[in-house]
């Protein structure tokens, strides 16, 4: 199929959706597959939505090698929901680690403080009160009872990634890993053994807002504070199999269609998750390099630590920004204003951003620069 070209979507959330999926919603909103319905008009307990929904419960668990002893959720409620939600169901009103690396783990943080006595096992901020680089995991100072270790595994704001999960297990602690991989799910695989539970907002790569992705191992669902909210207890919606309220059926019914689109997807030989990692890979490096070789961009985040999703760069001089953001909008490049707390720009490359469209920004990048510079 071809598409009349889109501007380019650089937006941190929500963003960014695959053309290809867009347009299959479009082809489909009246009637969805002969039923006479559009998905938004279905019972969620129906024929229909009961097969949308399956199909995109069992292709996110073969996409992401989900193993059986992992329950899917699909909740409401976002991110900052589930910083709520998290304590709730797994603190036990007891201890919790929590590891913070930016603005999104701090937040986390905070809110866990209302359920639970959170003990901060390692704080990356500088003198500042920058985020620029993580502290390696081998010098967390864990707690010896947590009830779980919380991490934000893509600090969206700040642009951090760990590059690799923890192994609780060998720095000494018995805790379930919590990850909040909200802004990367889906751009790489996760290595299960060492999870216990992950959460997501669709809104940043998975679909549209609305939805809440949980995806937590079976032995961590019957462990809810008296005061969890029914609609919030992790083993009550696990036993309605996503159920137990209306869920959010059109943000599953697109999500389920970008699952297929990634399972799908090509590049550079590869097929799936492994082809988007490569390109997410591939993009990610294209930015960073024209950053760097630049004399008048910067990103400040240590190579080890930067993220492959969102990448914060500043304009040396920052009377340049206006006339940056408005020559983007221009070409075709759209939404690389940085978060007000950092300032700045921010181009978020979620699995939805091309190749092309890295590129575009690069040549704009350097076509500024060279007016500019
Ligand atoms: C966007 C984001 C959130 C917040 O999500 P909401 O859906 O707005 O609640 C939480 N954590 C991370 C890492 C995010 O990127």
């Amino acid at each position: 199929m071809t598409h009349t070209q889109r501007p380019y979507n650089f937006s941190a959330g929500p963003a960014a959706i695959p053309h290809e999926v867009l347009s299959r919603v479009a082809e489909e909103m009246l009637d969805w597959h002969g039923s006479g319905m559009s998905v938004m008009e279905m019972s969620h307990r129906g024929r229909e939505f009961t097969a949308i929904h399956e199909a995109a419960e069992r292709d996110l668990r073969e996409l992401l090698q989900i193993p059986a002893h992992f329950h899917i959720l699909f909740m409401q409620g976002g991110g900052i929901g589930e910083n709520a939600i998290v304590p709730m169901n797994l603190s036990r009103g007891g201890v919790v680690d929590a590891v913070l690396t930016g603005t999104w783990s701090r937040k986390s943080a905070d809110e866990a403080r209302r359920y639970a006595q959170v003990h901060i096992a390692a704080d990356s901020a500088d003198a500042q009160g920058q985020y620029l680089d993580l502290i390696p995991a081998s010098d967390w100072k864990l707690s010896p009872d947590a009830a779980y270790v919380h991490v934000c595994t893509n600090e969206t704001i700040d642009g951090l990634e760990l590059q690799q999960l923890p192994d609780l297990k060998a720095l000494g602690s018995d805790a379930p890993l919590v990850i909040d991989f909200s802004s990367h799910v889906a751009s790489r695989p996760v290595d299960w053994s060492k999870v216990g539970l992950a959460f997501a907002g669709a809104q940043k790569n998975i679909g549209p807002a609305g939805l809440t992705l949980v995806v937590v191992r079976d032995d961590l669902l019957d462990r809810a504070l008296p005061i969890c909210p029914s609609a919030f207890n992790y083993q009550t919606v696990a036993q309605a199999q996503s159920m137990y309220n209306t869920p959010p059926t059109f943000a599953i019914y697109v999500a389920g269609l970008v699952f297929q689109w990634l399972k799908q997807f090509s590049y550079a030989g590869q097929t799936g998750l492994a082809a988007i990692e490569q390109r997410n890979i591939d993009k990610a490096a294209l930015l960073y390099q024209a950053l760097d070789a630049s004399s008048l961009y910067e990103n400040r985040v240590a190579v080890r630590s930067r993220s492959r999703m969102n990448i914060p760069f500043f304009l040396r001089d920052e009377r340049l920004n206006d006339p940056f953001l408005a020559g983007a909008r221009d070409h075709g490049l759209l939404q690389l204003k940085g978060h007000k707390s950092v300032g700045g720009m921010r181009a978020s490359i979620y699995n939805a951003m091309p190749l092309e469209g890295v590129q575009a920004l690069v040549s704009y990048l350097n076509d500024f620069e060279k007016r500019h510079g």
